[in-house]
């Protein structure tokens, strides 16, 4: 199949003009096929068409389509457009978004069955398209496994934010051992609006989305953020690569305080905000049992700041204590479908409980060899910590609410 070479004032006129992706025509027996397009209208339709004919009047015409993302087993679907029998049809078939809908990038190969009266059948031959965002002009940086896609910025912003990827992803490896296991598109809007924009139902508070299946990650990181846009990336980055390594036909679900400490170790440098109320919840007596820091974090941000900042500080216990081996093992027998206590008793010999005893002496005794670190971090409160703050309120509800973080 060939696909016609899309020019670019094309793609600036997306908003009026569907993209259309042509088929060539094929034959088979007494049918014909006369034209096969799909048609993108991001983010609400992707409108599969065809014009056939025959000899006899065509009776039977099935749409078969698989979505490229992580699966066990290749799952196809199936499509029946409407029409009336004829020895010529065109018709249609329109992916409707608002029931099941496709994240910006997704591919999605089809191909089409049609039957006539006389028992002659045309299986075509696959095509792909990808479901791609076309209110904008897409510029791409590619690095390794990493895509980043941007449309507003220098080059040296996108540089900037893959140099933040490319840090993560060594940071992980060289920490705990994971490593990206299959591409990652990373989509940067230009404002947390343009991201809304490309999303169905979106929601106000929407700041970033990682769908991780399909190895695409969305954010919104205006050109003056770049320092948050750095760590945002960095964070979802890290729950990409952390749930790629643990996908398993056992839906092996990760406890949220190993989730996002490895996020956050992802992230580079504990944030300071975070850290002066770690210290906070320690002198007050606040902190959470690690098994509460399993389940999905509190909607609270006094209590979601203290989940994010112990959760990273039990994961950098984990790591500086027995090293990256074990962690590494601890994810595989999570993801062979171990509970965490089993997983983390078969590894490292003590379970939740155990690891909630020495991790609270290990953090009592840091705290009191830094005596000046409660004052010097919350002295340290600024306007990226103050950003953070917003982030954060965002990702919990984003947790509580979507499943996704
Ligand atoms: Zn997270």
């Amino acid at each position: 199949m060939t696909k016609r070479f899309i020019p670019l004032i094309l793609a600036i006129l997306l908003f009026i003009i569907p993209i259309i992706i042509p088929t060539i025509t094929y034959s088979q027996d007494g049918i014909s096929l006369q034209d096969s397009t799909a048609e993108i209208y991001f983010p609400s339709a992707l409108v599969f068409k065809i014009k056939a004919a025959s000899q006899s009047d065509i009776t039977k015409i099935r749409l078969h389509y698989q979505v490229d993302r992580m699966n066990y087993a290749q799952v196809t679907s199936e499509a029946w457009p409407d029409f009336t029998p004829s020895p010529k049809v065109e018709t249609k078939w329109v992916w409707d978004m608002r029931k099941v809908s496709l994240p910006a990038g997704a591919t999605v190969r089809y191909w089409w069955t049609i039957e006539d009266k006389s028992g002659d059948k045309l299986i075509t031959p696959a095509d792909k398209i990808r479901f791609d965002d076309l209110r904008y002009s897409w510029q791409r940086l590619a690095v390794g496994q990493l895509s980043l896609l941007w449309y507003k910025g220098s080059q040296s912003f996108a540089e900037e934010l893959m140099a933040a990827c490319q840090q993560a992803l060594e940071r992980l490896a060289e920490d705990t051992g994971v490593y990206l296991e299959k591409p990652i598109n990373l989509y940067i809007y230009a404002s947390t609006e343009d991201l809304r924009g490309a999303m169905i139902f979106p929601q106000e508070w929407t700041g970033g989305v990682a769908f991780t299946e399909y190895g695409i990650i969305a954010i919104g990181v205006p050109a003056n953020e770049l320092d948050w846009g750095k760590r945002a990336l960095a964070h979802e980055l890290g729950h990409t690569v952390t749930h790629q390594l643990t996908f398993s036909p056992y839906g092996a679900v990760l406890p949220t305080w190993l989730d996002e400490g490895l996020a956050m170790h992802a992230e580079g440098e504990p944030d300071p905000y975070l850290q002066s109320w770690l210290k906070k919840a320690i002198t007050q007596q606040k902190l959470i049992s690690v098994r509460s820091l399993s389940s999905p974090f509190s909607a609270k941000p006094e209590e979601a700041y203290i989940s994010y900042a112990q959760s990273q500080s039990l994961v950098e216990f984990l790591i500086q204590n027995y090293g990256k081996d074990k962690m590494l093992q601890l994810l595989n027998l999570l993801k062979e479908g171990n509970t965490c206590d089993e997983a983390l008793t078969e590894v490292y010999g003590f379970d939740q409980d155990g690891l909630d005893k020495l991790w609270r002496e290990y953090i009592t005794e840091q705290t009191h060899s830094q005596p000046g670190f409660e004052y010097a971090s919350l002295r340290k409160v600024n306007a990226e910590a103050i950003l953070w703050e917003e982030v954060l309120a965002k990702l919990v509800k984003a947790n509580m609410l979507l499943g996704v973080h």
